[in-house]
């Protein structure tokens, strides 16, 4: 058997450790002679698997104790539409509009509540993360998206937000789902904070959601869902109805990985080093260049493109990079179907060597098709 390395976006990669050791619990985890897929949510074997995987949660992110750890499901697209039908009270929130996420969070909190797109970077195809000083107003909170997955680029210092006219100050609420524990996070800056965990954290059915206690309404937009509200969850411990159990028990494995491996201190140097290495490559290359502005660069997601202008023949020497690269061992290395080029994820799982290997492919790559 041989593993590639795979630059996938979501889902991703996974610690090779983590997937192993699944494996040999599979059919029978701790004695209980059941795998963890096929146990009761409420079991005594289950119940230390959710609480250590919180535990984890919130030590490896510093979560203050006024804030719970929700497991929900419905993917980070969920909360575009949880996150307004749950703090809408005056009546509008401030977005800053710096991808094709943050766009599908937008369009979908106009449903529930006023929007103002307080910035863009939509004007150079989203290769910037707009400036935006502190955001003041009568605002319910201030939303932005942490890092830009399809587009690769990322905040490299948060907004402030100014107190509102009852002195309270406008909660920021971030969509962290393809950077989350990347490098250390000030929790505390948040009133929401949340990752889809296919990215980062998992496989694909669970979403983490970190929000402030004073956040958690029970009067969420009439109509809401019992399963869209907040406080159903929280009052539940994410048990009010079956959570993705195996999801949760994985994604405990991966924190215990990260905390192994130096905490998100520790996949900060890790995925420097291996962004640094990447970039220095593709700014150096006279075949290959990266479209995102420097002091807005991704971490974690890396598009690329060669130097060919002409569209169609653009097109079909990034299809051969994919093709060849696949056949190579390094996969799903094709930009999002709505920006073309190519695209490299490093998430936290992907080993330096990964990196190494895919420079190398690029390089004789480039020699041939020069
Ligand atoms: C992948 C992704 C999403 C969508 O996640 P789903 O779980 O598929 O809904 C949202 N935001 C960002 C930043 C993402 O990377």
């Amino acid at each position: 058997m041989s593993r590639v390395y795979n630059f996938s976006a979501g889902p991703s990669c996974l610690p090779e450790s983590v997937l192993k050791e699944a494996a040999a619990e599979m059919l029978d985890y701790h004695g209980t002679g059941q795998s963890v897929m096929e146990m009761s949510h409420r079991s005594k074997a289950y119940e230390p698997i959710i609480a250590e995987t919180e535990a984890l949660v919130r030590s490896l992110l510093n979560v203050p104790d006024n804030y719970k750890v929700l497991f929900l499901q419905g993917g980070a697209s969920t909360q575009f539409a949880m996150i307004p039908m749950n703090l809408k009270k005056i009546g509008k929130a401030a977005y800053v509009d710096t991808g094709i996420w943050a766009d599908k969070a937008i369009k979908e909190a106009k449903k529930f509540i006023d929007v103002d797109v307080i910035a863009s970077s939509k004007d150079k195809g989203y290769s910037y993360i707009p400036k935006v000083g502190k955001i003041e107003g009568e605002y319910d909170y201030a939303y932005i998206t942490l890092n830009n997955t399809i587009v690769g680029t990322k905040w490299a210092a948060l907004p402030e937000t100014g107190a509102r006219a009852d002195g309270t100050q406008i909660p920021l609420v971030a969509d962290a789902s393809s950077c989350i524990l990347s490098e250390p996070m000030d929790i505390s800056r948040f009133g929401i904070f949340y990752a889809g965990a296919q990215k980062n954290l998992a496989p694909a059915g669970v979403t983490l959601v970190i929000i402030r206690d004073d956040l958690i309404t029970d009067s969420p937009v009439p109509g809401t869902p019992t399963m869209l509200t907040y406080k159903t969850h929280a009052d539940n411990g994410s048990m009010y109805n079956t959570p993705p159990c195996y999801t949760i028990y994985i994604m405990g494995k991966v924190l215990a990985w990260i905390k192994d491996n130096g905490g998100a201190e520790g996949m900060k140097k890790r995925n420097q080093e291996k962004a640094d290495l990447f970039y220095k490559y593709l700014d150096n290359s006279s075949f290959y260049r990266s479209p995102v502005e420097k002091d807005s660069r991704s971490l974690m997601n890396i598009p690329f493109v060669t130097g060919e202008t002409d569209p169609d023949k653009a097109a079909a020497l990034n299809k051969k990079f994919v093709a060849e690269a696949a056949a190579a061992g390094l996969v799903n290395l094709a930009g999002h179907r709505l920006v073309g080029g190519m695209r490299a994820s490093l998430y936290n799982a992907m080993p330096l060597d990964g990196v190494k290997a895919l420079i190398a492919f690029m390089d004789k790559f480039a020699a041939e098709n020069k």
